[in-house]
């Protein structure tokens, strides 16, 4: 029978819910045991795919193609395994289909209700996960805070499942903030309160984080134990740290996963895996740095580019390095910036200086694009280990087409509908597609690697499956232009009819993919094409 833990949050939001979820499913599967990780949002939108980077941060795109909350990258990455879209469901998703069941008439004259209508379908699709993965455990992560209107149809429906089955087979976890004065002293009161909101919902919590500056003290975790009515080995510091990696092993040494087991009343093996440990210790004991210029336009303060964080990272543990990013916004490199008008060169210089290789993520819209064409003829001239990613490639080939086959005004058809060389054009099938919802190429895709390339080199292999999340492609009338004049087609699809990858023959390592490599890398399992990418800027 497949156990059940829900993670709710309290006091803030952006508490840490997805990452306890993430290392909480790592420690699990140190264990042995099988897991997967749900995670419920609590908003009307019918996926993340329509929402704005710099609000919500990244869209996070599985292998079935997906448009999901970022956290399920978390989740990917900690618990080293591929997710699908029945991991992240929303209160709208939950609604359109009860809604469309009653318009069919499924409910046979019945009122439809909050209770038993919707969370029952909330109910439904938790109980179908465990059912169809047949995994140990199922790690259900309830978006927003307790307390807000809008998650009490998913407390209710967990309430709910947790008298359905048998108590040995769930579990509620609950994440809360520790207020701590500047005195340093820690406050329990916003805790206490977001736990007596969760008991009025009828939900007790069995173990409780503590998001916490400062560490929590043995007395500390007895009187809160004492008021919430929570075991005081159940009660786990969560203190702030810079490296996420970290968390699960500061968690293992205080026994939160064995308490997790013994309540699930599972067997509380040692963990039989150290491979994480093993991974942290290289992140924590580089041997040395590269710099890494990521070029976009959502760089200030968002999580819009969460996965290329990442995976950056994981290029760095494999080759050993760590790896320091340095922001920069794409528009400060446009002319519209007086500084890159008046010395354009020197300006440029003093933007990439130090800098060992030149990353330009994916993106939507025209602004900012301008700057990253700039960025990418700077890495091209002064052959700087370049990496471009979906949208990163597409201004890799407009740069191309401009400076290299004398196209001045080539552009993608998505910024310039009207340019003479739209060298980056709509795909076929995208042409009549009105809404924006769930429509464009999405998920995995197969591509075929040509040998003798630096794209074969890091991949050494000829065919692999990448996720994609675009609309837009290399215009294929212009490829034997390009190909003629150096920049390689060193990745198709099998149709030979898609161009995914391309590469600049007259460079040390100027790679663009159509597809974004970020949402494959793990921890554990770095992708190939980071791994490659920062080796080149580590030697060169
Ligand atoms: N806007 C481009 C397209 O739709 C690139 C998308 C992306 O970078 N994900 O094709």
């Amino acid at each position: 029978m497949t156990k059940y833990i829900f993670v709710t949050g309290g006091v803030i939001s952006g508490i840490g819910k997805g990452i306890t979820t993430a290392a909480l499913g790592r420690l699990l599967i140190n264990r042995g045991f099988s897991v997967i990780a749900v995670k419920i949002d609590p908003y009307l939108n019918s996926d993340a795919g329509t929402m704005d980077p710099f609000q919500h941060g990244e869209v996070f795109v599985t292998t079935d193609g997906a448009e999901t909350d970022l956290d399920l990258g978390n989740y990917e990455r900690f618990l080293g395994i591929d997710l699908d879209r029945r991991s992240n469901f929303t209160t709208g998703s939950v609604y359109g289909e009860v809604l469309a069941k009653e318009r069919r008439g499924d409910y046979l004259g019945e009122t439809v209700q909050l209770i038993p209508h919707i969370t029952d379908a909330i109910k439904q699709r938790i109980y179908q996960i465990g059912q169809e993965s047949g995994v140990d455990i199922v790690i259900v992560e309830l978006g927003g805070t307790i307390g807000d209107f809008e998650m009490f149809p998913f407390a209710e429906a967990v309430r709910q499942i947790a008298m359905e089955i048998e108590h040995n087979n769930t579990m509620f976890i609950h994440v809360a903030l520790i207020y701590t004065l500047p005195s340093g002293e820690n406050k329990s009161k916003p805790t206490q309160h977001s736990i007596r909101k969760l008991q009025e919902l009828g939900i007790q919590p069995d173990l409780l984080i503590c998001r916490s500056s400062k560490a929590i003290s043995d007395d500390f975790r007895r009187k809160i134990g004492l008021l919430c009515g929570i075991s005081p080995d159940c009660i786990i510091e969560g203190r702030d740290t810079k490296l996420v990696d970290e968390i699960p092993i500061r968690f293992e040494r205080q026994g939160f996963a064995s308490q997790v087991v013994r309540r699930l009343g599972l067997p509380d093996n040692p963990p039989t895996s150290s491979r994480w440990a093993d991974m942290v210790r290289v992140l924590r004991q580089p041997e040395g740095e590269v710099q890494i210029a990521v070029v976009g336009k959502y760089v200030k303060g968002t999580d819009a580019y969460l996965s290329v964080v990442e995976a950056l990272k994981h290029g760095g543990i494999a080759n050993q390095v760590a790896v320091k990013i340095h922001w920069v916004e794409s528009g400060l490199l446009e002319n519209s910036n007086p500084e890159m008008a008046n010395n354009s060169e020197n300006a440029l210089n003093q933007v990439f200086q130090g800098v060992n290789g030149i990353l330009v993520p994916g993106g939507f819209g025209v602004r900012g694009i301008e700057g990253m064409v700039v960025a990418v003829n700077y890495a091209r001239r002064n052959q700087i280990p370049y990496l471009g990613l979906c949208l990163g490639m597409q201004c890799m080939v407009i740069e191309f087409a401009r400076y290299v086959c004398s196209l001045a005004d080539a552009n993608s058809s998505e910024f310039a509908p009207e340019t003479a060389h739209p060298v980056v054009d709509l795909m076929e099938d995208q042409k009549d597609i009105r809404n924006l919802g769930g429509t464009m190429r999405l998920g995995h895709y197969p591509c075929q690697i040509r040998t003798g390339t630096k794209t074969y080199q890091a991949y050494q292999t000829t065919e692999v499956m990448e996720r994609h999340r675009h609309r837009y492609e290399l215009n294929n009338q212009y490829r034997d232009l390009f190909e003629a004049k150096g920049l390689c087609p060193s990745g198709v699809s099998p149709d030979q009819n898609l161009v995914e990858i391309t590469e600049v023959q007259d460079h040390p390592w100027m790679v663009g993919s159509q597809f974004h490599p970020e949402f494959q890398s793990k921890p554990l399992e770095p992708h190939p094409l980071f791994r490659a990418f920062i080796e080149k800027a580590y030697h060169t």
